[in-house]
């Protein structure tokens, strides 16, 4: 999933697209649905350089009732968020806040910041219902059978909803007894107060907040150069599935690969869920968990329509190794346009593929390629990597999506890799994830930095994301 991540916006038009999580199905559900409007344009060179959001969040009534306060950098001029219609806006700061008139259906509103870029505002209300990022579509699985989980994710719904700048974030959230709560970036403390608890988290560098509240606890610790907290439903064997053992050599594996990942705990969630999914946010990640996964990986199933291109392996492991991954590749950085976005979903796959090897060997490291192989041959005339979500959209086939920009980028990436090296392109990615650190990156930027100046080389990586078919090498 998303991880995140997905986000668009035009970046100079006039016409806007902003980012929504198209929640579908699969393994990883971050994409961006625009909601297109004609908006006034944003003050060239201004970023959102710092959000703080103090407020009580009551789950049960998807009730929020906050405060913001933002600063931008560059020139005063107008800015645009996203505040759901269903929040009433009490009072602002400096500057001032209209509605959009074009989009005002949509939440969206033009901010104007006042010279010194501060602006704050405060709004209540009871939040529409969203679709939760796991339920599973009528096609897989059945409805109500995963754990009653409330997001206030900054894909979907958290508000207020900034440009997708990475910035200094910080929540303090106060949260009705008797539901726990994970947010992303670091928890700093959890006090009671008001007949609950206020949980507060910072990250120095995220493209957004979230948080996740639920009747979970958490089930163990591992130790570590990150520690991971592991959490779920009481009674949960987590076990069953994982080894405390490979969780940590995961973690290890890729820090040793990209580089540290520079946060001071990882915090996984589990819930139960049919559908084959998970979401990572920075330093959170929740997946679905469930008994039945093995029929997933069977390609002669008799329902191929429940089978996952992503279930490589072993689904449990797999989906964990992808959106682990993902706290790289999507949180330390991450994609500009949603033309970029196979940029993070090549990644996380293309890891999640190196972890098989390191686990299961050469062997069962071809065995997926060839099958990644047939399945991104089967829909390669149906469009590109770099179509992002677009897919979704004008195919109502996950695989099609899942097969052109998970797949098919790693693909290319195991070419790469077979062409300079691995240990040169693992090189090459943690060189790129240390200077880009914090950075929404673009497919041109990436592939120039994927051929280190080797000009035909970098056409022939291009030919993998813009056109169509399978390249037989590089
Ligand atoms: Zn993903």
């Amino acid at each position: 999933m998303v991880e995140k991540n997905c986000w668009l916006g035009q970046k100079n038009g006039r016409r806007a697209l902003w980012p929504f999580a198209l929640l579908v199905s699969g393994i990883v559900l971050s994409g961006m649905l625009g909601a297109a409007g004609m908006v006034s344009a944003p003050a060239a060179g201004s970023r959102l350089q710092s959000m703080r959001v103090d407020g009580y969040f009551d789950p049960k009534q998807n009730f929020l009732d906050a405060t913001a306060r933002l600063r931008f950098s560059g020139p005063a001029g107008a800015r645009q968020l996203w505040l759901a219609n269903e929040l009433q806006l009490r009072w602002v700061r400096g500057g001032s806040m209209t509605v959009e008139p074009f989009a005002s259906e949509t939440g969206l509103f033009v901010v104007h910041c006042p010279p010194e870029n501060v602006l704050e505002f405060s709004y209540s209300g009871r939040l529409a219902s969203k679709p939760d990022p796991f339920d599973p579509s009528p096609k897989q699985g059945t409805p109500g059978e995963s754990d009653d989980l409330r997001f206030l994710s900054y894909i979907t719904d958290y508000y207020p909803h900034p440009q997708l700048d990475f910035a200094s974030m910080e929540m303090n959230m106060r949260i009705p007894s008797g539901w726990n709560c994970l947010g992303s970036g670091t928890l700093r403390a959890v006090q009671a107060a008001g007949g609950g608890n206020l949980y507060s988290f910072a990250n120095s560098e995220a493209k957004g907040m979230s948080l996740v509240c639920g009747r979970f606890q958490q089930l163990a610790r591992l130790p570590g150069t990150v520690p991971i907290l592991l959490h779920g439903w009481a009674g949960f064997d987590y076990r069953r599935c994982y080894s405390d053992v490979g969780i940590s050599r995961l973690i290890s594996f890729y820090q040793e690969r990209f580089g540290a990942l520079g946060v001071p705990e990882l915090n996984i969630l589990f819930r139960r869920g049919k559908n084959f999914g998970g979401i990572s946010y920075s330093g959170l990640i929740v997946l679905n968990v469930d008994d039945d996964w093995t029929r997933l990986q069977s390609r002669t199933s008799s329902n191929p329509g429940a089978a996952s291109l992503l279930a490589l392996d072993n689904a449990w492991n797999d989906l964990m190794a992808h959106e682990l991954a993902h706290q790289w590749w999507g949180g330390l950085v991450s994609w500009e346009t949603v033309a970029d976005n196979w940029i993070t979903e090549g990644l996380a796959t293309y890891s999640s593929l190196l972890f098989l090897k390191e686990c299961r060997g050469e062997k069962a490291f071809t065995r997926v390629l060839r099958r990644f192989r047939n399945d991104v041959k089967r829909y390669a005339g149906l469009g590109v990597p770099a179509d992002g979500s677009k897919l979704k959209l004008l195919h109502r086939d996950i695989r099609i999506y899942q097969a052109l920009v998970y797949a098919k980028p790693a693909l290319m990436l195991a070419a790469l890799a077979d062409t300079i090296g691995e240990a040169e392109l693992c090189g090459r990615l943690r060189g790129f994830l240390a200077d880009r650190r914090g950075r929404n990156v673009g497919t041109a930027e990436f592939l120039e930095r994927l051929s280190a100046g080797d000009d035909a080389l970098r056409l022939r990586l291009e030919k993998w994301i813009s056109a169509r078919g399978l390249p037989e090498g590089l």
